[in-house]
C-alpha cells in the first residue's frame, strides 16, 4: 500500500492533517509527519532529515507520495529525496496537491490499493470538489505535475479529441462504459469539455460535463499505459461508446404532446405508446424523514454507510441480470452504470469527509450528498441530463432504505391495474409484471428517463411528467391513457370507456401489423427453416415473448420461481407456473431449465454457504445432484407438465444446466428416472418420450461434447458461462469484460466444435445464452450448424430480418472466413462488412 508524508513548517499542522486522515482511512494507510523544526525558539521551518525520516519510516516498494504546504517545505522535500538510495529515490513522489485535500483524497485512494500513479492523481484532483461546488472555472494547475526534475519525468502522456457521435451524447449509458475502460488503466485519464474538466474514472463527473451530441472531447492520460488506455477509448468511441442507437432510442420524440389540458383530463409526456384503461393502484414508497444527529462516530457512520452501498451495489447486480435476461442486454446497462454511481470515488470522498468533519449520522450525510449530486444534475440545460437525476436519486435511496431498514411496498393486486406514483425508479419499472401492470402514468419524469425506456422495452404503455394532480386519483379509481398522446382521463365516463376502448383495439390491431413481420416463422433467403425462441424467467412473460414474435421459448430459467421467497417452491406450485406458461404458449416448444442456482444467483435459504469462487463451486446440477429433496419436486414437475390437465401432451422439454462430464449427466438422468418410476408408481401422468438436452456452458462439456452427444437429444450453448469460463474472465466484472466477450476467437472454435459434435450424432443445437440475440452473429451463427436461437424477446425482430437476408452456403462461407480470423475486433469488423 502506498504510504504518505505530511511535510509543514508547523508540526501541529502536520500532525492535524494525519489526524483528519486516520480518521477517515480508519488507521489503514501509513501516515507520517514531518512537522516544524526542533528548536523551541523558533519551531516553525522544514528539516530534510525529519523529512527523509517520515520517507524511510512509512517506505514500501508501494511507493510514497509526499504533500507538502509552501515554500521551504518543497525544498526540504527535494533534498530529502536525495539524501535517499537511489531504489527509493525512484519510488517517492513529491505531490502539488494541496495539502489538506489533497492528503484526504490520496489516503482513501491508498486505502483502496491505488497505486502511487493513481494516488497521486486523486490528490491533485482533490480540489475539484471544491471548485465545482463554489462555481469556479477548472484550475488548470490541478493537472500539470510540478517538480518535473524530481518526479514522474518518466511519466507519458496520449491525447485524443474525439466527437461524440451518440444521439443522446454521453449520457448515462454509453458514459458508464467509457469510465469503465478508463478505469481498466493505471495513468490518469482527465476528459475536457471546453473549460470543464473531468476525472475519467468519475462516473458522475463523466455524466455532469453533460457531453452533448456532436460535441468535442479532449482526453488526456499521464502514466506508462497511457497509450494503450487511448487507444481503448478510440476504439471505444468508434464502437459508439457501446451502445446500439436502434435498440435503445425509439421514436419518442415524434409522438404528438398535446399542449394543455382539458376538463376531467390531464396532459402529460408520451412516454411509451399504448392505450389502457383500468383501476388505479398508487405506489408511493416513502421513506422516513431524515433527521441530522451531530456527535456521531465517524468511523462507525463509515462502516454502516458502505454495508448498505455494499448490499445496494449486490441487488443492483441482481437487477442488472435479470434484466438482461427478460430485457436485453442494452436495457440493462444503466443498472451497471448505477453501480458505478454508488462507487464513485468523488461521492464516496464526499460523504466521508461530511462525516469526519460534521460527525453526523450515515443516513444525514448520504442524503445530504446524494441530493446535491441530483442538483448538479438537475441543473443542467439538457433536458436528457437532467433526467439522470432521477437515477442518482433511486439508487441514493436504495442505500437509504438499507440504512433506515425501511422495506418497499408491494406491486401485488389481484387484478390489472395502471400504475401512479410520483415517479418510477428504472429499476422499479424493471421489475414490473407486463401482465399485471396496465399502464404507467408518474406525476415527474421525462420521455427519456430509463423508467420510460424500459416501459418501451417492457411493452407497457406510458405518460409521464403529468403532474402533481395524480397524487389526488384515488386507488381503484377507473382512469384511461394514451401513450401516445400524453392523455389521461381520470373520470372516463361510458361514452369515454367506449372511445378508449375502441382506440386501443385500433391501436392493438395497427401494432399487429407493424409486428406481423416479426411474427413470421423465420427461415432463411433459401427457406431454411430456423426457430427463433425466447428465453423467461416466468410464465408472466410468455405473452410479452409472443408479440416480440418468439416461436417458443428456448430456456425457461426456473430459478427465478425460487427467488424472492422464504423456501422452495413446491412440486405443485412449480407444476402450475410451468402449466401457465405450456398454456400462454399453446403448441409451440418449452424448454425448461433445472435449477440453476449458485454462482451469481444465490439464494440465501437454499443454504450454498459461502464460497471463495462461486463461479467454481457449488451451482447448478452440481448443487442439485447433492440435493435431492429440490431436485426430485422439481423434475417431477417438469415430467408432469408434459401432460396438459385435459390428458393432451405438451410441447415440453427438459434441459440441465452446467454439465460438465458424462458422469454429471448420467446421474441427472438417473434422478429423471427415478422420478418418472415414483409418478408411475403415483399413477400420474407424463410423457414418456419427453425431449431431455443439456446446456453447453463448459469448456470440458465441448470437450466432451461427442459422448455427451450420444445421450441427449439435443443441446443448447450458453455462450455467457461458456465465454466466462473459456476466458476466465468473470461476466460481471466489468475490468476484464474485454475478454469476456462470446466473439473471442477461442469462444467461437468452442462453438463450431459443439456443433460439429452434434451433428455428427445427429441431434440438434441451438443457443441461448446472449449471443444468439445479437443479429450480427446470426449470419455466422447460421452458418455454423445452429437450428434454435433463443434470446431475451425484444431482440426477436431483428434477429429474424437477418435470417431472411442469407442462404446457409452464403452464412457456411462466411463463418469460414470468421472462424479464420484472430482477434474480437476482426471479427466484429468482418461481420459489420458483412451484413446485408
Ligand atoms: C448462459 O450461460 O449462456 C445461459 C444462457 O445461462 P445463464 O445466463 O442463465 O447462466
Ligand atoms: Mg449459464
Amino acid at each position: 500500500m502506498v504510504g504518505l508524508v505530511v511535510v509543514s513548517h508547523s508540526a501541529t499542522l502536520a500532525q492535524g492533517v494525519r489526524e483528519l486522515a486516520d480518521q477517515m482511512v480508519q488507521g489503514q494507510v501509513q501516515i507520517a509527519v514531518a512537522g516544524g523544526i526542533d528548536d523551541p525558539e523558533q519551531p516553525i521551518g522544514t528539516d530534510p532529515m525529519k523529512v527523509m525520516a517520515a520517507i524511510e519510516s512509512v517506505f514500501s516498494d508501494d511507493g510514497v507520495l509526499v504533500l507538502m504546504d509552501l515554500g521551504s517545505a518543497l525544498l526540504s522535500a527535494e533534498m530529502a529525496l536525495e539524501f535517499l538510495p537511489e531504489e527509493q529515490q525512484a519510488k517517492v513522489v513529491l505531490c502539488a496537491a494541496p495539502l489538506v485535500e489533497g492528503t484526504m483524497a490520496a489516503a482513501v485512494q491508498a486505502m483502496v490499493g491505488g497505486n502511487l500513479t493513481r494516488v497521486k492523481a486523486e490528490a491533485e484532483g482533490a480540489l475539484t470538489v471544491k471548485v465545482t461546488q463554489l462555481n469556479l472555472p477548472a484550475p488548470e494547475i490541478i493537472n500539470v505535475p510540478v517538480a518535473q526534475s524530481t518526479v514522474e519525468n518518466s511519466e507519458e502522456t496520449h491525447e485524443i479529441r474525439l466527437e461524440v457521435g451518440n444521439k443522446m451524447g454521453l449520457h448515462a449509458r454509453p458514459a458508464a462504459n467509457f469510465v469503465r475502460t478508463a478505469n481498466q488503466f493505471q495513468s490518469e485519464i482527465r476528459v475536457r469539455k471546453g473549460e470543464k474538466s473531468a476525472n475519467a474514472k468519475s462516473i458522475n463527473q463523466v455524466a455532469t460535463l453533460g457531453v452533448r451530441h456532436g460535441e468535442t472531447i479532449l482526453i488526456t492520460a499521464v502514466g506508462a499505459d497511457s497509450h494503450a488506455a487511448i487507444e481503448a477509448i478510440k476504439q471505444l468511441a468508434a464502437e459508439n461508446f457501446g451502445e446500439n442507437e436502434q435498440v435503445t432510442e425509439p421514436e419518442v420524440t415524434e409522438m404528438a404532446v398535446l399542449p394543455t389540458s382539458k376538463e376531467g383530463q390531464l396532459q402529460g409526456i408520451a412516454a411509451s405508446p399504448g392505450i389502457a384503461i383500468g383501476p388505479v393502484l398508487q405506489y408511493r414508497p416513502k421513506l422516513p424523514t431524515i433527521v441530522r444527529e451531530t456527535g456521531k462516530d465517524s468511523r462507525a457512520a463509515w462502516q454502516q454507510l458502505q454495508t448498505a452501498v455494499q448490499t445496494a451495489v449486490t441487488e443492483l447486480n441482481a437487477i442488472q441480470q435479470q434484466t438482461e435476461q427478460q430485457v436485453g442486454s442494452e436495457e440493462a446497462a444503466i443498472f451497471e452504470a448505477h453501480q458505478l454511481i454508488l462507487q464513485d470515488p468523488d461521492l464516496q470522498t464526499a460523504v466521508q469527509t461530511i462525516l469526519e468533519t460534521e460527525q453526523i449520522n450515515a443516513e444525514a450525510a448520504w442524503h445530504e450528498t446524494i441530493e446535491e449530486t441530483a442538483e448538479k444534475f438537475a441543473a443542467m440545460d439538457d433536458p436528457y441530463f437532467q433526467a439522470r437525476a432521477a437515477d442518482v436519486l433511486d439508487v441514493g435511496n436504495r442505500v437509504l432504505r438499507h440504512l433506515l431498514g425501511v422495506q418497499m411496498p408491494s406491486l401485488e393486486a389481484e387484478r390489472p391495474y395502471v400504475l401512479v406514483a410520483a415517479d418510477l425508479t428504472p429499476s422499479d419499472t424493471a421489475q414490473l409484471d407486463p401482465a399485471r401492470v396496465l399502464a404507467i402514468c408518474t406525476e415527474l419524469g421525462g420521455a427519456t428517463a430509463h423508467s420510460a425506456i424500459l416501459a418501451r422495452a417492457l411493452g407497457i404503455p406510458a405518460v409521464v411528467g403529468a403532474g402533481h394532480a395524480l397524487a389526488d386519483i384515488d386507488e381503484g379509481q377507473m382512469v384511461g391513457i394514451d401513450g401516445r398522446t400524453g392523455q389521461i382521463w381520470l373520470t372516463p365516463d361510458d361514452e369515454q370507456i367506449g372511445e378508449l376502448q375502441a382506440a386501443r383495439d385500433d391501436w392493438q390491431a395497427a401494432q399487429q401489423v407493424a409486428k406481423a413481420a416479426s411474427q413470421a416463422i423465420a427461415h432463411t433467403a433459401d427457406d431454411v427453416r430456423i426457430e427463433v425462441a425466447a428465453n423467461i424467467g416466468g410464465p408472466h412473460d410468455v405473452d410479452v415473448a409472443l408479440s416480440f414474435g418468439a416461436e417458443g421459448v428456448g430456456l425457461f430459467r426456473t430459478e427465478f420461481l425460487f427467488l424472492d421467497r422464504q423456501e422452495a417452491p413446491s412440486e405443485v406450485e412449480q407444476l402450475a407456473a410451468y402449466r401457465q406458461a405450456v398454456a400462454g404458449l399453446g403448441a409451440r416448444p418449452l424448454i425448461i431449465r433445472t435449477l440453476d442456482v449458485g454462482g451469481d444467483k444465490p439464494l440465501p435459504y437454499l443454504d450454498l454457504g459461502e464460497e471463495e469462487n462461486p463461479f467454481l463451486g457449488w451451482r447448478g446440477i452440481r448443487f442439485c445432484l447433492d440435493k435431492p429433496e429440490i431436485f426430485l419436486p422439481q423434475l417431477r414437475a417438469i415430467l408432469q407438465a408434459s401432460v396438459r390437465e385435459d390428458g393432451t401432451s405438451a410441447n415440453v422439454k427438459l434441459m440441465f444446466p452446467m454439465i460438465g462430464t458424462l458422469a454429471e449427466l448420467r446421474r441427472a438422468k438417473a434422478m429423471l428416472q427415478t422420478a418418472r418410476e415414483q409418478l408411475q408408481a403415483e399413477g400420474k401422468l407424463f410423457a414418456a418420450d419427453l425431449a431431455v438436452g443439456i446446456m453447453i456452458e463448459l469448456p470440458s462439456a465441448v470437450a466432451v461434447a461427442d459422448a455427451l452427444a450420444a445421450e441427449v437429444d439435443f443441446f443448447s450453448i450458453g455462450t455467457n458461462d461458456l465465454t466466462q469460463y473459456v476466458m476466465a474472465a468473470d461476466r460481471g466484472n466489468a475490468n476484464v469484460a474485454e475478454l469476456a466477450q462470446a466473439f473471442q476467437p477461442a469462444v467461437l472454435r468452442m462453438i463450431r466444435q459443439t456443433a460439429v459434435a452434434a451433428k455428427q450424432a445427429n441431434i440438434w443445437v441451438g443457443m441461448c445464452g446472449e449471443l444468439a440475440g445479437n443479429p450480427l452473429a446470426t449470419p455466422l451463427l447460421l452458418g455454423l450448424g445452429l437450428t434454435e436461437l433463443s434470446m431475451a424477446a425484444p431482440s426477436i425482430p431483428a434477429v429474424k430480418a437477418a435470417l431472411r437476408n442469407w442462404t446457409v452456403p452464403e452464412a457456411e462461407a462466411l463463418a469460414v472466413e470468421v472462424l479464420g480470423l484472430d482477434s474480437v475486433t476482426a471479427v466484429q469488423s468482418h461481420l459489420e462488412a458483412a451484413q446485408k
